[in-house]
């Protein structure tokens, strides 16, 4: 049977870093603040704020809500970006997308200082995950793929990743990641002919397609380390991942691994998310 790779032994490790930095950053004066922006009420949106709440609290971090009716309208978004920007108090903001229909993503990504940009939801952060240089964050679930294979002990040098997604928030930032740090990335998409040889040819698989239990035996080989990313309702309102996890676990083997859903990635991407906040209070000059 393969090694199941929870996320709570890597959400823990995370906790026990950010309590000593918070504890230093409160030493120096700082206490760190995330704001939360959200428009409208979906629940996924309440269930990770929820979850971002009470992740932020054990650690010590604040929490400003900026809560928009659905209608509240470009400007009010705008307005409460420009707030955040402005507040020094104000480390770094999550912003829930997508956004509702007639609302300017582009626009209010862009408008949020990059400093406070802890979800790498802005060009400046995409360019630092793209190029290796500069100051942004990378998006947090790419981040939390790579914090999972540093947290187990996963060689990523040399070894042959298959990301399957090729997404701006997980598939493109994680193959990037991935390559800095000497992997062999193919990236794949729904265009991309013979999905299973491809992924079968993995040493390490990155699932980020939102299909839920699509792949199943045929796509995997004995040894690989499978990283399920998705995070979707089956057809009886339950949770799981992309990987058809029953069937992939059958011919993972012993050598194998793979992430489970829930209480894989999706939980270390909210503790990434608060060691991203502290880095921002720890690099802020206030
Ligand atoms: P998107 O819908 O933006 O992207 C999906 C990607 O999957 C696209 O690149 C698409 O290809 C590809 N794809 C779709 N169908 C196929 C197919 N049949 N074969 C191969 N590739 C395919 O989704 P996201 O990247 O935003 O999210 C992906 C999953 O990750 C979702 O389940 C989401 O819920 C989950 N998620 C998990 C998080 C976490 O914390 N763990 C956080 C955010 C999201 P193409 O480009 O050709 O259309």
């Amino acid at each position: 049977m393969p090694r199941i790779l929870a996320g709570k032994p890597i959400i823990d490790a995370l906790k026990e870093d950010g309590l000593k930095r918070v504890a230093a950053l409160k030493d120096r004066g700082i206490d760190p603040v995330l704001a939360i922006v959200r428009i409208g009420a979906r629940p996924d949106d309440l269930s990770y704020e929820r979850t971002a709440i009470k992740r932020a609290e054990a650690l010590g971090i604040g929490v400003r809500l900026f809560q928009l009716y659905e209608d509240a309208g470009q400007d009010a978004l705008m307005k409460a970006i420009g707030e955040i920007n402005a507040d020094q108090g104000i480390h770094g903001c999550l912003m829930f997308r997508p956004l509702p229909a007639g609302y300017d993503e582009e626009a209010a990504c862009e408008a949020l200082d990059p400093r406070k940009d802890v979800d790498g939801i802005g060009r400046a952060a995409l360019a630092r995950v793209f190029t290796g240089r500069g100051e942004g964050f990378a998006p947090c679930t790419a981040a939390a793929c790579l914090e999972m294979l540093d947290g187990y002990g996963i060689a990523i040098e040399g070894k042959h990743v298959v990301v399957v997604g090729r997404s701006l928030v997980i598939g493109r930032p994680v193959a990037m990641m991935l390559l800095e740090r000497n992997a062999t990335v193919t990236v794949c998409h729904s265009r991309t002919e013979n999905l299973p040889a491809v992924v079968k040819a993995a040493d390490i698989v990155v699932l980020a397609t939102g299909r839920a239990r699509a792949y199943d035996k045929t796509y995997f080989s004995p040894g690989q380390i499978v990283l399920d990313v998705g995070i979707n309702m089956d057809e009886d309102g339950d949770l799981c991942g992309d990987a058809d996890f029953d069937s992939a676990e059958g011919v993972l083997g012993d050598e194998g691994a793979i992430t489970p859903v829930p209480r894989g990635i999706g939980g270390v991407t909210t503790s990434v998310l608060m060691k991203h906040v502290i880095e921002a209070a720890q690099r802020c000059e206030c």
